[in-house]
């Protein structure tokens, strides 16, 4: 038995300032074949995973590429074009194989491929013929569209979010991809869409007992895998939306009824998966008027993690205007600014333009006399398990309120974003965060209440907010409710 494995992965904003070009994967994750370290990445799953099911298993793995890049602006065509033809070339001179496994993350636009995983499912599909089983593991923040359930046979989504399983899910799929080759099963996928989109975390409930709920269907009746694909808001492709995926052991009827039943829970429920959230300055007065600190803000709509600069200044400059104390506020990703802090020195006072720089939605940037907190070289965060690089940094105060820059972008995961740079979170009474749900791991622990706001940034939370000219507008929240649809 002989399976070929690779990689081409990243999310995209499309309202993000921030382009995407072959090199932005280069300098993220770029693994030829046989390069992949012994360390799982949350979109290379199937080929780490599949490397130790190999040799339990008794199949020859044949490794090809793996890509991943920060999720920004759609990727370039030709960026996307050479990767996706690398992987194609790997491919066919793998052939012949038994299986196809993909980690993708299903949230991926280039310049003229509005479905860009569609397009690469299908010409794997052409080169390896009918009868090849190709499974693909995705994010659930991913477009599940029609093209490219019709070209698989197997789709497994990442259940949790913030997103630890990925692992297990790789596992699962390197199950059934195996079965499926061996004739042991013959899977039938069917899905449903929901005629909505929701952001749907499962660190708290209904997101938890509904994940519960589709762990527990697995493994009997017929069922082999149930995902829920929550949708990516900031993607403006046509078929944007929260659909349900049910795969069977051949029974088609039973999926497709069992699909029908969970979207309707998903609808019932709508609006209320997501934490209740506030204007900027409706959180900060909520903040205030809280008796203990810190009280933990977050701003999903400048997250790095969904594809925003993560500069933008209007909740600094609206915490400046009502002079509050004992304010932080971070990251503010502006590599120039910390270069010039970096120059200075700790202690030094100075007058310094940082952030709102990238565009529009990242407001103006603030001029301000700044004295320097702390500084660090090459800075690292955690999460999880990992540590994930936020380059230099730079702790600053102006006024009340101190802010944390960093020079790589991304998204406050840990505390080491404020910490290594001279400020103390515990002695604050605000502490701003941007991130929609993963700052919740380190930062929930130390709040003493966590509150959610939805700003100004290019990922804003309430889908209405955003300019799309493909996404459907008949869809909740765009519009009432519609009938749910199978679409497979
Ligand atoms: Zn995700």
């Amino acid at each position: 038995m002989r399976i070929f494995a690779a990689s081409l992965a990243t999310e995209s904003n499309s309202f993000s300032p921030i382009p995407t070009n072959r090199d932005s994967y280069e300098q993220t994750i770029y693994f030829k074949p046989g390069e992949h370290p012994d360390r799982g990445t949350l979109c290379t799953g199937p080929l780490w995973v599949a490397r130790r099911r190999a040799k339990q298993e008794g199949f020859e793995l044949i490794e090809g590429s793996c890509f991943w890049a920060e999720p920004s602006g759609p990727t370039t065509q030709a960026a996307y074009e050479s990767m996706r033809d690398e992987i194609l070339d790997q491919l066919r001179a793998a052939m012949p194989v038994d299986g196809v496994l993909l980690g993708l993350h299903g949230a991926m636009i280039a310049h003229g491929y509005d479905d860009a995983e569609g397009d690469i499912i299908t010409r794997v599909r052409e080169i390896v013929g009918p009868k090849v089983v190709i499974g693909v593991e995705q994010d659930p923040h991913c477009h599940l569209t029609e093209k490219r359930i019709r070209a698989c046979d197997i789709m497994i989504l990442f259940k949790e979010y913030p997103h630890i399983d990925f692992a297990e899910r790789a596992d699962e799929l390197v199950t059934l991809v195996v079965k499926a080759i061996r004739g042991d099963i013959k899977p039938v996928m069917s899905m449903y869409d929901c005629g909505m989109i929701d952001v749907i975390p499962t660190t708290r409930e209904p997101g938890r007992s509904f994940v519960d709920k589709m762990t527990k269907l697995e493994g009997r009746d017929g069922v082999l895998s149930v995902s829920l694909c929550h949708g990516f808001t900031q993607g403006d492709v046509a078929e944007q939306g929260t659909r349900v995926l049910v795969v069977t052991d051949n029974a088609k009827a039973k999926g497709d009824a069992l699909a029908a039943e969970l979207a309707e829970e998903i609808r019932e429920k709508r609006g209320t998966w997501y934490p209740p959230y506030l204007t900027y300055d409706d959180a900060i007065t909520a903040a205030y008027a809280e008796e203990k600190g810190p009280v933990v803000v977050a701003d999903p709509s400048d997250n790095a993690g969904g594809g925003a600069a993560s500069d933008n200044t209007n909740i600094i400059r609206r915490l400046l205007e009502r002079g509050v104390t004992d304010a932080a506020v971070g990251p503010i990703w502006d590599p120039v600014a910390v270069q010039l802090c970096q120059a200075s020195g700790v202690g030094a006072t100075f007058k310094l333009r940082f952030g709102g720089k990238t565009s529009e939605t990242s407001g103006l940037p603030i001029d301000a006399d700044v004295t320097v907190l702390g500084l660090t070289k090459d800075g690292l965060q955690t999460f999880g398990k990992a540590m994930v690089k936020f380059g230099d940094g730079a702790g600053i105060r102006v006024g009340g309120v101190d802010i944390a820059l960093i020079s790589h972008r991304t998204q406050a995961l840990g505390l080491e974003i404020f910490t290594s740079v001279g400020i103390d979170l515990s002695k604050k009474k605000y502490v701003g965060v941007k991130s929609t749900n993963h700052f919740y791991a380190a930062y929930g622990p130390i709040a003493a209440k966590v509150i959610y706001c939805d700003g100004e940034g290019p990922s804003a939370l309430d889908a209405r907010k955003y300019p799309y000219t493909k996404v459907r507008r008949t869809i909740w929240p765009h519009a009432e409710l519609p009938e749910g649809k199978l679409i497979v």
